[in-house]
């Protein structure tokens, strides 16, 4: 084919990547009477959208005051007053609202639809694209930028289907996490290319991987108040009190993914161990005086019988794994008392070592990306190429769950569209 014959179409503006962010700036844009053009990869918008919270969808953090949310981005904290002042969380709930979907807060100020349905959301999204006129062009994988030979402007994009031409690009081609949706990093190779800072992409809001058997044991158990300490080389760094779960692999929960972050960082200076407190609302008197008690109450059984009313809900098989145990058919009367001893400290203080994070397909985004830095934050233009917009996942902020990563699409996605010329 004649590369004239490939040429598709002139718009105003073309959004690379129709997921949570570049719908949102497609939808704006257009509002605005611009023509406008998402190309996606996929043969379908917002596939990572559409599993998200589990697939109800956490679509942001009801945290009002703009400064005890900007203190969940880390280091980007100061870069983020402008953009949300212009696009923040109230907004979120009014953009949802007045589309016929309200939203509800759960714990942790964590907001859902109220149909706990990560559908409705993408539906209200795909509904302002198509209401507005945007053009969806599917199954179109962006190949390569041709850019101004005299110029730093974007001339062109060539996709599978041949080439497209706009006055504005929004790169809203997501980071690299769960890449089965579409999002495998192709943007930052692009934009390096064109001279922007790209710190790789690395699997953050992550389980982490354990060595020890007893962890793999317990996959799919879960418990909701634990204590865990993590430590480089045998010293403390910090610990967290929350939900835990196990799996074949290592450990996971919400606890335990918001602190894949720091993790990441120890793992470089040492050994990281973690010792697990599966017992923290008793001090270790207490829990001995409660082990007592079910040790009168049970003398006669052997300890693989009473080991269940010891340990929280589904954890006894763990806790006869553990050294210094005593056998599962001995009778619990002929438990000694430094046995005994020895049962609540392992109760305080179960250690497993973490050999890493898991991979970018376990992560729900990854770490990296572009400098905040590097764009107008007013505008989300590049500071390095006059016509690029860039959005979402794309820009290097790191950020816990809890809602916090879609706020960024929904402020950065509403602003791009805004303001791209
Ligand atoms: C399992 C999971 C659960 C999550 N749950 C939540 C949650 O409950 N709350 C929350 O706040 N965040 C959650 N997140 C994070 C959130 O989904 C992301 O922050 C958000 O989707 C990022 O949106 P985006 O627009 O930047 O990119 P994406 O949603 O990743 O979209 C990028 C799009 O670009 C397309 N694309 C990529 N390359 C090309 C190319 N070369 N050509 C054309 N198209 C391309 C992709 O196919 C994709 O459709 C979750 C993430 C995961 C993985």
């Amino acid at each position: 084919m004649k590369e004239s014959e490939k040429h598709i179409s002139h718009f105003d503006i073309v959004v690379i990547g129709g997921g949570a962010s570049g719908m949102m700036a497609a939808g704006t844009a257009a509002a605005r009477g611009k023509r406008v053009c998402i190309v996606e990869k996929n043969n379908e918008l917002g596939k990572k959208l559409k599993i998200t919270g589990g697939g109800r969808c956490n679509i942001t953090n009801a945290t009002y005051d703009i400064h005890a949310l900007l203190s969940m981005y880390g280091k980007a904290h100061k870069f983020l007053y402008t953009p949300f002042s212009l696009f923040g969380v109230n907004d979120t709930f009014r953009f949802f609202e007045e589309r016929g979907l309200p939203l509800v807060v759960e714990a942790g100020n964590r907001a859902f639809p109220h149909t706990h349905n990560a559908h409705d959301v993408f539906r209200v999204l795909e509904k302002y694209c198509i209401d507005n006129g945007v053009v969806v062009m599917l199954d179109a994988p962006v190949e390569r930028m041709v850019m101004c030979r005299t110029k730093a402007r974007i001339d062109a994009i060539e996709t599978s289907k041949g080439s497209i031409t706009a006055r504005a690009y929004i790169f809203a081609t997501g980071g690299a996490s769960h890449p089965e949706t579409g999002s495998t990093g192709d943007a930052f190779h692009w934009l390096k290319d064109m001279g922007h800072t790209v710190t790789p992409p690395s699997p953050n809001i992550v389980p982490l991987r354990t060595a020890e058997s007893w962890v793999h044991t317990l996959s799919g158990v879960s418990v909701d108040s634990m204590k865990i300490t993590f430590l480089v080389d045998g010293v403390k760094k910090f610990h967290k009190t929350g939900k835990i779960l196990f799996t074949h692999f290592g450990l996971s929960g919400p606890l335990i993914l918001n602190s894949a972050h720091t993790i990441a960082d120890m793992l470089h200076e040492g050994v990281v161990t973690a010792s697990v407190d599966v017992v923290p609302h008793l001090a270790h008197g207490d829990l001995d005086k409660h082990i007592q008690e079910i040790f009168s109450e049970h003398k006669n059984k052997n300890f693989k019988n009473v080991a269940e009313y010891i340990a929280p809900h589904g954890m006894a098989v763990s806790l006869m794994m553990m050294p210094g145990m005593p056998l599962s058919d001995t009778k619990v009367h002929s438990i000694t008392k430094e046995e005994r001893k020895h049962i609540v400290h392992t109760l305080k203080d179960m250690r497993c070592t973490i050999t890493g994070l898991m991979g970018m397909d376990k992560a729900v985004v990854s770490d990296g990306g572009v400098p905040l830095g590097d764009i107008d934050l007013k505008t989300m233009r590049s500071r390095l190429v006059d016509n690029l917009y860039i959005t979402g996942d794309l820009l290097h902020i790191n950020r816990p769950s809890g809602g916090y990563s879609l706020q960024l699409c929904w402020t950065t996605g509403w602003i791009a569209g805004s303001c791209a010329e």
